[in-house]
């Protein structure tokens, strides 16, 4: 089938915009993590080499910190280019590393003066905590991060509430300015020099006003400038919710096809949760679409929201867009309701497509009419693939026959985790290289 837009050049040359952000990222920590050991050694060492690597590993862990409130600061930037779900995964590792680093400085402080005294390691660390500045301060914010990475261990995790544990999750914040005024009450490297005091208060202040603009600032002022309001709310299916969105000077937010918001209807008694969900039509300039299926309460409300209901919506967040196309041509795999942000794609993709909609039965499949529809005015082939999980419909061997020259096209995938798992395997079998797979998997805080 010919395609009907004409497909731009191949942006094969150009450099990858998620390559270049990752490095970017890197080569920040690395130059950071540079400065802060030749602070460190100008600093001079003149303590017992416990204590040494306990102020070593107390600077390391400062560094972490600022490094994962940058992670999480929801910059468009970054967020665009790397995808949400992508920085979530890093804070969620880097949170880890950060906890065995802060326990580390804390034994070896604690081992440390101990061995110089006359006091057994817990006498010391309780003689510390009374004695010295900011120290009882860091003992909290070490036991609010042991608390926050207890709730976020993968067993822990999957039996709390979203709510709970995104709560428990804020105190990490306290953790924060307590780890913060301990180190300028009592870590010597941080008044060794005035390189130092500048190098730190910098440090602390760039990851703090990157998660105050990136968190607070621009969903405000986003906010505020469009005043976004529930427009009508379809209904696709018995399951399944179109809800349709207008505001002032739509045309100015950076959204695109493929991203989400997370949305929060200021109804009496909703306006507390925010859930994430993609955009299923690209962006026009003057409306925007979500499409949710009921899965909770949350999402099962939506479909009681009234015409005139405020919004108010943090985002665009994701990198799940044509910004990081490799090829010509496409390859759009969508699984259930995976299809909102793989219509939106649709809709703004140049060269041709080829859609693969997989879906229980026929009924399941939501916006399938308009699909069609879009995908005749675009020249794409559109296969709904229907039937039971398993066997699995999209296996290497009828990726390779529905779609031949899967090789040479990016590919989307947007599905059930089990689904995207499986095809996202299927694809490396083929041969499909990395660059050129692009998904978005409905979880974000694994
Ligand atoms: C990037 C992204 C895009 C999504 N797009 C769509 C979409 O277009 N259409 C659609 O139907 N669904 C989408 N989802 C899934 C949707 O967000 C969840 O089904 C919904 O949040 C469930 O909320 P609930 O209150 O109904 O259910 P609950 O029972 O309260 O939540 C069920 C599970 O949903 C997840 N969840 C809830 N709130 C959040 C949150 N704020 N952030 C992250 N995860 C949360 C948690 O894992 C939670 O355990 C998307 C998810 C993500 C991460």
């Amino acid at each position: 089938m010919t395609a009907v837009d004409s497909p731009p050049a191949p942006p094969a040359a150009r450099r990858r915009p998620g390559a270049v952000a990752r490095s970017g990222l890197y080569a920040l920590f690395a130059a950071n993590a540079a400065a802060v050991a030749v602070l460190f050694a100008q600093a001079g060492f003149g303590a017992s080499a416990l204590v040494v690597l306990g102020r070593l590993t107390g600077l390391y862990a400062a560094l972490l910190m600022a490094f994962q409130l940058l992670l999480v600061a929801r910059l468009p930037w970054l967020d665009r280019r790397i995808g949400m779900d992508r920085l979530t995964l890093w804070h969620r590792w880097t949170g880890f590393g950060l906890l065995w680093t802060l326990l580390a400085h804390a034994v070896f402080i604690t081992f440390g003066y101990a061995g110089m005294s006359t006091m057994d390691p817990v006498n010391q660390l309780i003689d510390l905590a009374e004695t010295v500045e900011g120290v009882l301060r860091a003992v909290v914010a070490l036991a609010l991060i042991l608390l926050v990475g207890a709730v976020s261990a993968r067993r822990a995790r999957r039996r709390l509430a979203y709510e709970t544990w995104h709560f428990i999750h804020l105190y990490t914040y306290v953790a924060v300015v307590l780890a913060f005024t301990h180190q300028v009450a009592a870590g010597s490297t941080f008044t060794a020099s005035a390189a130092a005091t500048a190098y730190w208060y910098g440090l602390w202040g760039a990851a703090l006003t990157a998660v105050f603009t990136g968190r607070v600032v621009l969903p405000l002022w986003r906010n505020l400038r469009h005043r976004l309001r529930v427009t009508a709310v379809v209904h696709e299916s018995d399951q399944v919710v179109s809800v349709h969105i207008t505001g002032r000077d739509l045309h100015r937010l950076p959204a695109r096809a493929g991203q989400f918001f997370l949305w929060r209807f200021l109804t009496r008694d909703r306006w507390w949760q925010a859930n994430p969900y993609s955009l299923s039509a690209a962006p026009d300039g003057r409306s925007l679409r979500l499409t949710v299926k009921a899965s909770g309460e949350g999402s099962a409300s939506l479909r009681h929201l009234r015409p005139g209901t405020r919004v108010f919506a943090e985002g665009p967040y994701g990198a799940f867009t044509t910004l990081h196309r490799t090829r010509p041509d496409t390859l759009l795999v969508a699984g259930g309701v995976g299809i909102t942000p793989i219509r939106a794609l649709l809709e703004e993709l140049h060269g041709h497509a080829v859609v693969l909609y997989r879906v229980n039965t026929e009924a399941d499949a939501v916006l399938h009419g308009e699909l069609r529809e879009l995908a005749l005015a675009k020249g794409a082939e559109l296969h709904l693939i229907t039937g039971p999980p398993v066997p699995d419909r999209l296996a290497p061997a009828e990726l390779s026959r529905l779609v031949p020259d899967v090789t040479d096209r990016d590919v989307y995938v947007c599905g059930p985790p089990g689904m995207t798992t499986a095809v996202l395997r299927g694809l490396r079998e083929l041969g499909v290289p990395r660059q050129q797979i692009h998904y978005e998997r409905f979880s974000l805080a694994g």
